[in-house]
């Protein structure tokens, strides 16, 4: 049966459908010793099929079993290409931002509390930057956006602040490194992720928007005064 996968390319941020001549594998089988059992190791290589992208990404994965042709347990995963599973963004969003997040997303696996770190950091520099709101910490610079965000994206990024262990040391200093799930770690880089879009991106797309109306109209107030011109 023809395999089919929905996938977001990390090179080119485009949504695709992966078919078999898009996701390869690299596989091998052998028998360690009595008391492992088997090993099975594979690399899933992904080529993303926009023609004008076609950047190859790479997962490494081990499983184990007790027979060659048994069930295999997946033990570990690796990402190794790219190197973080980040997406990319563009450069009008503050470079020191677009850091804290990548490196959040690099460190995520080996570390949660690391990764967290990095994010907490990244939300108040977005929070400061885009809002210009600075407050002692993160947990009041959160509730200074309530009256300036829509009600969705406000509950949003109040459910998070509340989750966990983000939410039992939300007040606490954004560069003291706390202990958190690795699903917390995730979220709020999927937190960061949405704020990158919602707010920067958004502003961007709508400023250039208006930017081409103001040009647009001024063309056509340049066109009949010529004409005018021409009449007279
Ligand atoms: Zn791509």
């Amino acid at each position: 049966m023809a395999r089919k996968e929905h996938w977001t390319c990390p090179y080119c941020n485009r949504d695709c459908t992966l078919g078999d001549e898009d996701i390869k594998f690299c596989e091998d089988k052998a028998y360690l010793a009595e008391d492992h059992g088997y090993a099975k190791a594979n690399f899933k290589i992904l080529i993303c099929p926009s023609p004008e992208c076609r950047k190859i990404s790479i997962k490494a994965h081990y499983f184990t079993s007790a027979n060659y042709d048994g069930r295999y347990k997946k033990v570990y995963e690796w990402q190794l290409i790219p190197e973080a599973n980040a997406k990319p963004f563009p450069d009008y969003i503050p470079q020191q931002l677009r850091d804290d997040y990548f490196e959040a997303c690099l460190i995520k696996e080996k570390s949660a509390k690391a990764s967290a770190t990095l994010s907490r950091r990244c939300l108040q520099g977005i929070i400061r930057d885009f809002w210009g709101i600075k407050e002692k910490n993160l947990f009041n610079e959160i509730a200074a956006l309530e009256d300036k965000v829509d009600a969705t994206t406000w509950e949003a990024i109040d459910s998070v602040r509340k989750v966990g262990n983000i939410g039992a040391h939300m007040e606490k200093d954004v560069n003291i490194i706390i202990d958190v799930e690795p699903e917390e770690a995730e979220l709020l880089i999927w937190l960061i992720e949405t704020l990158f879009e919602e707010w920067y991106i958004e502003r961007h797309t709508r400023e250039e928007k208006m930017k081409k109306i103001s040009q647009i109209a001024k063309q056509k107030a340049e066109a009949k005064a010529a004409a005018k011109d021409s009449d007279s």
